[in-house]
């Protein structure tokens, strides 16, 4: 996305500044109309926007005072999927010119991540094609399509805090995730963090999981497929037989992935201020937003927020009067 993005401002002439941090925002009688900021170079920068300036910075899933200021229940023992620049900066300089924030505490995490880095597993998204999650003792816990926030609150449940995601070959092959992630794969595997197995018992002792619990599990949930019904979780899907291998298996943990929370925007993005009027100059899109998507975010609906809300900044800033 970015690279067309990119391709296009450079067709339009349109100046990127990168490695360039937005510090304040200036107003003068009433009105934004700019930017202050700083580059690594060390150069304080003045940015003049005679029609309107528009905040489209991110959320603060990466600033860890902020979370805990926030929720106190998503501190510094979460990771974080999101890129270092993910710090909150929008809404803390909108706030301080009298902004209003809603629904700060809102914070997603999730579910399946890296446990050394908190970097989202997409080669995990055999989850959604049939692999199951099991803790140290080799038990399932969860409904392995339940929400982010049911099966990242499970795992944190489980002894360590952590989980096992299993499944077989063919499961990988089903949605084409083992081929489409195979550099995560690579990666993963040389941090020790997942293994591929020839039989059950090599998947268990590789994370010293008992292997008759483990055999137990899957045997149960080879029962289940077989029956189309998921006695313990009732997975809404319908569980997929686990009979051959190779097997995988893969350590994961949640990690904050979103936040629900930031400024208050109208549907033509302007900020709104504490008192509920209209901070002429001043428009907001994306993650620096709040109260978009309610307490929790269904995945996929951040691309949507981002691209409509953004072309609607972007529209009525240029041809503000
Ligand atoms: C790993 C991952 C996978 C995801 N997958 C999906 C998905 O499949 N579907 C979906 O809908 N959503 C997904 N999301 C969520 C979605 O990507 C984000 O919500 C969305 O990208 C937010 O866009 P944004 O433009 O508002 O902010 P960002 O994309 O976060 O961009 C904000 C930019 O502003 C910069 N910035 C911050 N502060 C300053 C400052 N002071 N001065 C200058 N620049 C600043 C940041 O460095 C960053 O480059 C995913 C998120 C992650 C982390």
């Amino acid at each position: 996305m970015i690279t067309k993005y990119k391709m296009k401002a450079d067709e339009l002439g349109i100046p990127v500044k990168t490695e360039t941090e937005a510090t304040e925002l200036i107003v003068e009688d009433g009105k934004v109309v700019g930017v202050k900021a700083k580059n690594t170079a060390g150069q304080d920068l003045t940015f003049k926007a005679n029609k309107g300036v528009i905040l489209a910075t991110g959320g603060f899933g990466a600033n860890i005072e902020m979370r805990e200021k926030y929720n106190a229940e998503y501190g510094a023992e979460y990771l974080t999927t999101d890129a270092a620049g993910t710090t909150g900066d929008g809404i803390v300089m909108a706030e301080a010119i009298g902004a209003q924030l809603v629904d700060m505490e809102y914070i997603q995490t999730y579910p399946v991540c890296n446990p050394e880095t908190g970097v989202i597993s997409l080669l995990a998204d055999s989850r959604f094609d049939g692999a199951i999650l099991v803790n140290q003792e080799g038990n399932r816990f969860v409904e392995e399509l339940e929400r982010r926030d049911v099966i990242s609150r499970a795992i944190l449940a489980q002894p360590g805090g952590y989980a096992y995601q299993v499944w077989t070959q063919h499961i990988g092959e089903i949605g084409g995730t083992l081929e489409a992630h195979q550099e995560e794969f690579e990666m993963l595997e040389k941090q020790g963090l997942i293994h591929k197995a020839e039989t059950i018992e090599e998947a268990a002792e590789f994370f010293n999981v008992p292997v008759d619990a483990l055999k137990a599990t899957i045997e149960r949930v080879n029962t289940f497929a077989a029956n189309g019904k998921d006695e313990d979780f009732n997975h809404r899907a319908g569980l997929v037989a686990m009979t051959e291998g190779p097997f995988y298996i893969q350590k994961a943990v949640p990690s904050i992935h979103h936040t629900m929370g930031g400024i208050v925007i109208d549907v033509d993005t302007h900020v709104i201020d504490v008192n509920g009027n209209v901070i002429p100059g001043l428009y907001a899109a994306g993650e620096v937003t709040g109260g978009i998507h309610g307490s929790n975010r269904l995945g996929g609906n951040a691309i949507a927020d981002i691209t409509v809300f953004g072309r609607t900044a972007g529209v009525n800033a240029a041809t503000a009067q």
